[in-house]
């Protein structure tokens, strides 16, 4: 530095500050490095990640979202783009891998034309207008299907569920589709489906094959006393949220006792309180009890001689689920317990499954709240189905609340977005036009994916799409249904269906994560906080890997 000129410092110590076109730069390999991760589990082909945690605990996995969580991500515009897939899971419950993928690619094509000295605000505002067009022209392509026929959502679970370890399994398949008609069927004219009253529980042991839909609530629960009944069948049952105790007061208090009959006397006092309380319980005509809080020993032995199935301690998410599926009201005091509040089950039992005693609250007749438990070899087997099928579930409450708008899949929407696109690029200048074209090019980047993954040429499969699909065949895409025959095929007709919100958002969130990226010149960072972390030698341990 010349003598004479102080340098100027603007930030202070330990901050980095990096600007145009490296920040640029950094930013798209960062985002680029994050879709390379998940493109290997795209589609049915899709390859399955083992990750490890710091605990060695082992997650396998087809679910992108899943993956970009476990990795502890720092790169400010990588961890953008897991954001980009958590709001997926979020907004629809499914799409994430191909929203992460569609991201990666807008940036890498954004990367070609900024090469080309085209300026980034201009392709961002190329982007801006995509996004929005692509909004219009998914709207104007969604086909219909029939909310109420299990065969059309069905195929909504197929598609979801076939790159997954269940594999499209039909009876799987069946119990989601099952579970969720009869929350909707519950909900009536509302078509807004909550998906909180579909409970998945996953018990290791038996097989896929054993799982099932129970009409009612499973709890980790064991009866209080043994002499209690294991099954109740016609099941009256009373939610109480009050302990069956005796309150103990909680300033200290001092009961002098002189003599022994002033004690027995006492005690019998205790105990006549609570034989009042569980005959509260019995006049209700309640031959099951479920408890939020305690209860007394004593209170457990004249439960049992009355012959009532009483549970304690259920956590209050349980107690509102058994409400919503028995239709029993929580109760808070004693008086107001009558055979009104009192709810129904066909059955109430407890059994032991995989060495865990559990409480079945089921045959309920018009519940509102059901659970699907989930059976599997291992506890990797149970926790990936049941990912599958919360994606299964996002995607058949987007279908059922959008009136039964989907698109097909095998990336043939996104050929189709991608070609009218182009269309539309034609009417506008040539900068901007430069830029939907990237946009249209990058949505190739699915079927290409989904082409790779199956060991299939993307290049040849791309030109057989591009061409069918200036031929007019909207829905032609890669048909990966059968492992034999591979190829270029009409995707309604294959029914490989999925949701149209699905695909919108998908679309959305990239087109906006790489539009916000991409407007980004400057990262001022601040220094790490001096926590003392384990400093590798060479260097290692930080920047962007
Ligand atoms: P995401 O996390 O994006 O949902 P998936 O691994 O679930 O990723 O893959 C979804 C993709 O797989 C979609 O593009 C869908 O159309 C495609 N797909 C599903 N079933 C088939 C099939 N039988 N043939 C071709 N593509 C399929
Ligand atoms: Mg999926």
């Amino acid at each position: 530095m010349a003598e004479g000129i102080q340098p100027i410092f603007i930030l202070p110590e330990g901050y980095t500050r990096t600007s145009g076109k490296d920040a640029q730069r950094n930013n798209i390999a960062a985002a680029k490095a994050i879709a390379n991760t998940v493109k290997s589990t795209l589609g049915p082909r899709g390859m399955d990640k083992m990750l490890v945690d710091n605990i060695g605990d082992i997650t396998i996995t087809n679910d992108g979202v899943t993956v970009l969580k476990s990795m502890e991500v720092e790169n400010p515009a990588a961890k953008m783009i897991v954001e980009v897939a958590k709001t997926q899971e979020e907004e629809v419950g499914d799409g994430t891998t191909t929203a992460v993928i569609i991201a990666g690619e807008l940036l890498k094509s954004a990367e070609t034309l900024l090469d080309q000295g085209i300026h980034s605000t201009l392709v961002a505002r190329g982007y801006r207008l995509a996004v929005n067009e692509a909004q219009r022209i998914l709207e104007k392509l969604g086909i219909k299907l029939d909310i109420n026929k299990k065969e059309d959502l069905s195929k909504i679970v197929k598609t979801a569920t076939i790159g997954k370890s269940t594999g499209a399994d039909e009876h799987i398949i069946s119990l989601i589709v099952d579970a969720i008609r009869h929350v909707k069927s519950v909900s009536g004219e509302n078509k807004n489906v909550d998906l909180d009253d579909i409970k998945i529980d996953k018990k290791v042991g038996g097989g896929l094959g054993d799982s099932k839909l129970i009409k009612g609530v499973i709890i980790d629960k064991e009866k209080v006393h043994p002499d209690m009944p294991d099954t109740v069948k016609s099941a009256k049952i009373a939610l109480l949220n009050m302990a069956l105790e005796i309150e103990k007061t909680n300033i200290d208090a001092q009961i002098r006792i002189e003599k022994p009959e002033q004690l027995s006397a006492f005690l019998d006092e205790e105990e006549r309180m609570l034989k009042a309380m569980t005959d509260k319980v019995k006049k209700s005509g309640a031959n099951v009890l479920i408890c939020q809080k305690g209860i007394d020993d004593t209170a457990q032995h004249f439960l049992a001689k009355a012959g009532i199935l009483s549970f304690r301690r259920v956590s209050e998410n349980d107690m509102k689920k058994i409400g919503k599926a028995t239709g029993a009201k929580i109760i808070s005091t004693l008086d107001e317990l009558d055979g009104e509040s009192l709810g129904m089950a066909g059955v109430v039992r407890v059994e032991k499954l995989a060495g865990e005693t559990l409480a079945f609250i089921e045959e309920c007749k018009n519940p509102k709240a059901v659970t699907i438990l989930v059976r599997g070899g291992t506890e990797h087997v149970v926790d990936e189905v049941q990912r599958a099928i919360d994606d299964s579930l996002g995607d058949l409450r987007s279908v059922i609340e959008d009136d039964g708008a989907v698109v097909a899949g095998g990336g043939s929407c996104e050929m189709e977005v991608s070609k009218q696109l182009r269309d539309f690029a034609k009417k506008l200048e040539g900068r901007e036009q430069l830029a939907v074209n990237a946009f249209a090019d990058s949505l190739e980047i699915v079927v290409k994916t989904l082409a790779e993954n199956a060991g299939l040429d993307p290049i040849d499969i791309l030109v057989d799409l591009r061409a069918a699909h200036q031929k007019g065949r909207v829905w032609a895409g890669v048909n990966l249904s059968d492992v034999y025959k591979p190829g270029v095929s009409d995707m309604d007709k294959e029914g490989v269906i999925e949701p149209l919100r699905t695909k919108k958002q998908a679309i959305k969130s990239a087109g906006e994560v790489a539009i916000m990226i991409l407007r980004i010149d400057d990262i001022i960072a601040a220094g790490k906080s001096s926590n003392p972390q384990p400093q590798m030698p060479g260097g290692m341990g930080g920047g962007y890997e």
